[in-house]
């Protein structure tokens, strides 16, 4: 199997006509109020919502590829409320803060739907709901269990039994279904991003494309952001470089780069469609540790992502990794257990993309700089909708701006760190590999899996 072979090496999304051509990178000395590192979508809600607030303040957005090249262009274009990486991971972690987290969440949601509406951001957004599927018994039963606490958190969400899981959306390894009817989008997450380039450009911001920052040094008054061709001199600053190598080292303590893969195959034909059913264009996951993420596209392509999560020694990223043929050989198998009504299909695109792993699994936030820079990193794949509040949050803490959310201690906390390497490399593939194995294992949990979630130290993607 290996139908991937003739799939173009490159994120689907961003194999578009409607990519803009980029900006110009920054020369010279230069100065501004507020410098944003990083244009994904962190980045770009920082500097929107910045221009939002005070359409005097001058911003500077800067990125060392182009807008939306990172995490941001690829995707699987699932926008959930949750900021805490699920409702699951954030009653385990914050039970204090839920109701509080779940609805600045579903604010967010909606804050970023009115963004699109006032920006006329055309992004195939979409709610058409979300299933998670059970693939094995343990799974019927951990979900079913859920679907009460869900509705107790405000979340429309129902049981799916095994036929009417498969009258939705037809594999015969499915043996039952979580429906979640409200709180999550499907997008288009290039176009939205694109979407927002243009707003910020609208607004005023200066955006410079083919940019990486190269260091940060503290000024009295401010930092001193250096490039290859010029220096940037900005009162303030906000970093949104996701799991790309930190500019400051606190960062690199709490954040792994976990590389995440995806394949596209071409445009389904109304008879594979009806083979498959999926006529609610539901996005859907599996349940296990190791799980799929998988959605249509607007012309009725599968994008099939996720299973493996590849950590490379010493926080390694680059762009050799995006491609890794094990992984894509797994993802066609595994795509075509699940629907073997699709033997034969091809592939259009396949490609790689770098998570932003911390131990607690959602964005954190940290500051330096004597209060000058801030940052949101962290999502630990589940970024999409979360990084709006990220980057509102990051700007109200360079701006020492108290809110809800900066009270929280959502917020105000940190995850455990990962250790250095060699032990974060070891700790990471023996985690993996325990994680794995308790899948095989009906999910029972093994000691070390255990002692980890004790600690409150976990991987996922
Ligand atoms: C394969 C994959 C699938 C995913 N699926 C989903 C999903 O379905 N739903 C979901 O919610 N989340 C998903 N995520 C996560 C989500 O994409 C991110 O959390 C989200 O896009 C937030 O992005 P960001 O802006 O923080 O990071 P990015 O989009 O990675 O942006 C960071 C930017 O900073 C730039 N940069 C880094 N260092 C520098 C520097 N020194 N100078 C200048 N620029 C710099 C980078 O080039 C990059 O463009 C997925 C991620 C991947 C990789």
């Amino acid at each position: 199997m290996t139908g991937w072979r003739d799939a173009e090496p490159r994120p689907f999304w961003l194999d578009s006509p409607l990519r803009p051509p980029a900006a110009d990178a920054i020369s010279g000395e230069q100065s501004c109020a507020l410098a944003v590192v990083g244009g994904g979508f962190t980045g770009l809600w920082a500097a929107l919502q910045a221009k939002e607030d005070d359409p005097g303040r001058d911003v500077v957005l800067l990125e060392q590829a182009a807008v939306a090249d990172g995490a941001t262009g690829r995707n699987g274009g699932f926008a959930d409320a949750s900021l805490t990486h699920g409702l699951p991971n954030g009653l385990e972690r914050f039970p204090d803060e839920i109701g509080v987290l779940e609805r600045l969440g579903r604010e967010n949601l909606a804050g970023i739907e009115r963004a699109i509406e006032r920006h006329c951001i055309d992004c195939s957004w979409e709610r058409p709901g979300y299933i998670t599927v059970a693939r094995a018994m343990h799974e019927v039963d951990d979900l079913r269990e859920f679907v009460p606490v869900m509705r107790e958190h405000g979340l429309d969400a129902e049981w799916l039994d095994a036929d009417r899981m498969r009258s939705e959306v037809d594999s015969p390894t499915y043996l039952g279904g979580l429906l979640q009817r409200t709180e999550a989008a499907l997008v288009d997450p290039a176009r939205l991003a694109w979407g927002l380039r243009r707003a910020c450009l609208d607004l005023g911001v200066r955006v410079h494309e083919g940019t990486p920052v190269r260091a940060l040094h503290e000024l009295a008054d401010g930092v001193m952001l250096t490039t290859p061709d010029g220096r940037l001199r900005a009162e303030q600053v906000i970093l949104a470089t996701n799991g790309f190598p930190p500019l400051v080292p606190s960062i690199r303590r709490y954040v792994a780069p976990v590389y995440d893969y995806v394949l596209v195959t071409e445009p389904l034909d109304a008879a594979r469609m009806r083979s498959i059913g999926w006529r609610g264009r539901h996005g859907l996951s599996d349940a296990g540790n190791q799980f799929h993420y998988y959605r249509l596209t607007d012309d009725n392509r599968i994008l099939w992502g996720g299973y493996d999560a590849i950590y490379h020694y010493g926080n390694a990223v680059s762009p050799e990794l995006e491609q890794r043929p094990a992984t894509f050989d797994l993802l066609e198998r595994q795509l075509l257990e699940t629907f073997p009504q699709l033997e034969g299909v091809s592939f259009s695109h396949r490609w790689g993309g770098v998570i932003d792993t911390c131990s607690r699994f959602c964005v954190m936030f940290g500051t330096g700089m004597s209060g000058r820079l801030a940052y949101a990193v962290g999502y630990t794949g589940l970024g999409v909708a979360a990084s709006r509040f990220g980057g509102r949050v990051a700007l109200d803490l360079v701006d020492g701006r108290d809110t809800e959310a900066t009270r929280t201690r959502f917020v105000r906390s940190r995850p455990l760190p990962f250790p250095p390497e060699p032990l974060r490399y070891a700790g990471i593939r023996l985690t993996v590999r325990e994680l794995a194995r308790a899948d095989r294992n009906a999910g029972r949990r093994s000691l070390y899996l255990r002692a980890l979630d004790r600690l409150g130290l976990g991987f996922d993607s």
